[in-house]
């Protein structure tokens, strides 16, 4: 069996990319293969992730503080960018009639802090971003009458004599990428492509004939069907390993040079759902607050309205946790079964320059229930445990590399890993994650499809559906303006 492109799993990568693909090219014959039985059923569910649409505008830990006291924007500038190339492309979909915009809405982006040192913190970070084209709409206050109109539940029942402080911005967008990737599946699959559900990806081998220069080398890929128990082999002469949890044992499967000496830490999450719908109807904002010390950047705790599949919800969390497996539904020998010997080192190396996060992670594992509800009280005082209830959240796996010096170091944003050649391309970690689909799929298609994408053909459609393309934003005000106009208006957003 032969095909031209191969995907691995279901979630919002493998639709990005694949729905980019047939948009680019709609003769290309595109087979997927997903483990579970239906699509984003790992971390792009809705109840598995937070459904931000990140963008820099409340997430403290993309804007560091330098040592003399100013602000560091140009992460939050890259995220900011990214997530606008998301809405371009998810709104010339929704204007081509391909998909619904129901799986978008607007819901603030908050940022919230109390204490001296970090209300001067986010006077500072306000000060450097509002200068900024992408976050102009930032508001900021420390007035109570203010906060309580932007976050009553936050500030119900807290000491009026503590110094707080909060930013808005009003365009922060709630989104649901579990509805977001079973669209676009079943769009593909509409114009042609193939699903294959309950069939695991078991291993990858590179073929290319040294002696028959003329035949075009290609990746044999090994499923199993989980429900009949048998296997089968694909030839494909490009495949992307959108596996998410999943994609670093394949990545070690196809081993290619390019892919030794990563490793992954697992870290999962749990959070409160709330049960009271007179409360879930009170609060109206994403409200995210400063990581504690030793915390990885994702476990920032927020308080967050949600439109899951059409029902409003409100989640606190996620509180950080640890298990050796890789994904939700995987293995508990899936963290023992990455090491080898090319990862041992920067595995350890990444242990020993880690000791906060350990020791933070046992905290968060160990935490009681009213160690839980503390936490949900910092952001709302006036919780009560019976309108709330635990839930577990996706899994992450962070990318563990080697530096320069050899040294092992974790990473906790994305890596797209791709041979020299361009015929298979993983994507490794989790972080700014769904939001960002689109751009981190822009790259893979600049690795690996680099002659096509410079014919006026592939050009030309890349523009029509991203208009940005190849510009940057931050530099370009009037066409930020613009291009947050109409993608609001086809999205159906706050302006
Ligand atoms: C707690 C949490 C909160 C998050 N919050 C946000 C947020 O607010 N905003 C945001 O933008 N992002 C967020 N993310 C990140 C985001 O969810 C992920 O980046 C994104 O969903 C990853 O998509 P994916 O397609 O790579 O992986 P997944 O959605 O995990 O899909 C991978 C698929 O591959 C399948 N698979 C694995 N191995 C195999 C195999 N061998 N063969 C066949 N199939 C296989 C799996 O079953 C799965 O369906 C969060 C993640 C978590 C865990």
């Amino acid at each position: 069996m032969s095909t031209d492109i191969v995907l691995i799993g279901a979630g919002i990568m493998s639709a990005t990319l694949g729905t980019l693909l047939q948009e680019l090219d709609p003769s290309l014959r595109i087979r997927i293969y997903e483990r579970l039985d239906r699509a984003a059923a790992e971390s792009s569910d809705a109840w598995n992730n937070a459904g931000t649409g990140h963008s820099g505008f409340c997430e403290l830990n993309y804007t560091p503080q330098r040592p003399d006291g100013t602000v560091e924007t140009q992460k939050a500038e890259t995220v900011a960018e990214a997530f606008e190339i998301s809405r371009q492309f998810w709104a010339s979909l929704v204007r081509e009639g391909a998909i619904s915009p129901s799986f978008i809405r607007s819901v603030p982006h908050c940022a919230f802090v109390w204490g001296n040192d970090d209300v001067q913190f986010l006077r500072a970070r306000f000060a450097a971003m509002k200068k900024r084209p992408l976050f102009e709409q930032m508001e900021y206050a420390e007035d109570r009458a203010t906060l309580d109109q932007w976050m009553p539940l936050v500030m119900e029942g807290r000491d009026p004599a503590e110094l707080v402080a909060a930013t808005r911005m009003p365009i922060g967008t709630d989104v649901d990428f579990g509805t977001l990737t079973r669209t676009l599946i079943a769009r593909m699959e509409a114009r042609g492509a193939e699903v294959f559900y309950n069939y695991e990806v078991r291993d990858l081998h590179y073929f290319r004939n040294r002696d028959m220069p003329d035949m075009a080398p290609f990746w044999q890929v090994r499923v199993k069907n989980l429900s009949e128990d048998y296997h089968e082999n694909i030839q494909a002469p490009f495949v992307f390993i959108g596996a998410g949890g999943g994609a670093l044992h394949l990545l070690q499967t196809a081993d290619i040079p390019e892919g030794r000496h990563y490793g992954g830490f697992p870290v999962s999450g749990e959070w409160l759902r709330c049960k009271n719908p007179e409360i879930i109807a009170r609060h109206g904002a994403k409200v995210y607050g400063k990581a504690a010390v030793g915390a990885p950047p994702m476990s920032v705790p927020h308080l967050d309205t949600r439109k899951i599949e059409g029902h409003n919800a409100l989640l606190f969390g996620p509180y950080a946790g640890f298990s050796t497996k890789f994904l939700k539904s995987g293995s508990y020998t899936d963290l023992p079964a990455s090491l080898r010997l090319s990862n041992l080192a920067p595995m350890l190396g990444a242990g020993l320059h880690n000791i906060p996060l350990t020791k933070y992670l046992i905290q968060q594992v160990v935490q009681s229930d009213a160690e839980r509800l503390k936490t949900l009280r910092d952001y709302y005082p006036e919780a009560q445990p019976e309108d709330w209830e635990q839930v577990v959240a996706g899994q992450r796996v962070q990318v563990i590399k080697e530096n320069e010096k050899g040294d092992g170091i974790l990473e906790f944003g994305t890596e797209v890993i791709s041979t020299a050649d361009g015929s298979l391309a993983a994507l490794l970690g989790a972080s700014p994650g769904a939001s960002t689909a689109a751009s981190i799929m822009l790259n893979v298609l600049a690795k690996c499809f680099p002659q096509q994408l410079a014919t006026p053909a592939w050009q030309e459609k890349l523009t029509s559906l991203i208009p940005s393309y190849g510009q940057k934003l931050a530099d370009n005000p009037e066409l930020l303006r613009r291009l947050r106009q109409e993608t609001a208006q086809a999205l159906e957003l706050a302006g």
